[in-house]
């Protein structure tokens, strides 16, 4: 049997004809029609990032040693620093919603705790430049891991194996949709994709939680994601915009669970399609109706893995 990436019997290109892609952690479809990146863009162009962004601006409330929103100020960090939200999106002691009395008129509780993974760049709606995350913490599963929670569930009671340990292994054995790997770690445009660029990341062994990864894991980590930033950053020769997470198993009363069917990853969702200042936009039927990409998963893979490991501002020392 042909993958739908490859030419089948009937003639069919993925690059050339249209057709739609399961995407089994959402349980839900993306149509790929490749052939429209050929098309004329009239469309919106966006202002590059900026690039020349001090590397220290006391201004700046998240650098080190300068004052935040509520008058606190950063000690002189030199690593990771770690502090509550001053505008959190989730409070640790919200009151319980009254019953409205009515199936289609729902709300629950929803308490938590945020700490500044979010975005990066202007155009992902990052309100500030330098580097950060954020950390949510919440008395209820959102949405998006709610449905990977189901999802894998299913995969694991039907297959017998954690649905993404099983994947790494299938992509890593096809390559067409590899960006990079090394010992621990590999990173695909995966077959589902629906922004242009998106990849995932995923560990090769079988890892419920962050906290489970090793020392050495931890290092080839750092290691696999400089190579994509960097790729990312060549891709368009600009500071890459883009947003990224890590899901992993559920913790708090779901630490009693067995939790088996989870395997942790990273999602990259950059908006850029064709250069620095053309992006996706999802709106039209792909609000109404199903997402849509325009280049295949496997072309935007080629693509990744075909750029330099080196900055493309770092310019090539002479050879005397
Ligand atoms: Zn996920």
């Amino acid at each position: 049997m042909e993958s739908a990436a490859g030419g089948g019997e009937g003639g069919f290109r993925a690059s050339e004809h249209q057709h739609s892609r399961y995407n089994p952690l959402r349980d839900e479809w993306v149509l790929v029609s490749a052939h429209r990146v050929k098309r004329p863009w009239h469309g919106q162009l966006e202002k590059p990032p900026p690039e020349d962004v001090p590397r220290w601006d006391p201004k700046n409330p998240l650098c080190p040693g300068a004052t935040r929103a509520n008058g606190e100020v950063n000690p002189n960090y030199e690593g990771t620093f770690v502090f509550p939200n001053d505008f959190p999106a989730l409070q640790p002691d919200a009151p319980e919603p009254d019953d409205s009395g009515h199936p289609l008129f729902q709300a629950a509780a929803a308490r938590g705790v945020c700490k500044i993974f979010e975005n990066k760049g202007a155009m992902m709606g990052c309100s500030n430049p330098h580097p950060h995350c954020q950390v949510w913490a919440s008395s209820f599963l959102p949405n998006e891991a709610r449905l990977e929670e189901r999802t894998q569930r299913q995969h694991h009671s039907q297959h017998g194996v954690p649905m993404l340990l099983e994947y790494a292994e299938q992509e890593a054995q096809r390559k067409e949709r590899l960006v990079v790997e090394n010992e621990d770690w590999l990173v695909v445009v995966p077959y589902w994709a629906t922004w242009p660029f998106q990849t995932l990341l995923l560990p090769r062994r079988h890892v419920l939680r962050l906290r489970d990864l090793c020392d050495s894991e931890r290092n080839s980590l750092a290691s696999i994601m400089r190579r994509l930033l960097i790729k990312y950053d060549n891709l368009f020769q600009v500071s890459f915009p883009y947003s990224m997470g890590w899901h992993g198993a559920p913790t708090g009363p779901h630490l009693q669970e067995d939790c088996g069917h989870w395997q942790l990853h990273a999602h990259y969702y950059p908006p850029l399609l064709r250069s620095a200042t053309v992006r996706k936009f999802m709106v039209g039927y792909e609000m109404l109706a199903q997402a849509q990409r325009d280049l295949t998963p496997e072309q935007a893979a080629e693509r990744l893995r075909a750029l330099p490991e080196v900055h493309y501002k770092l310019k090539p020392q002479k050879t005397v």
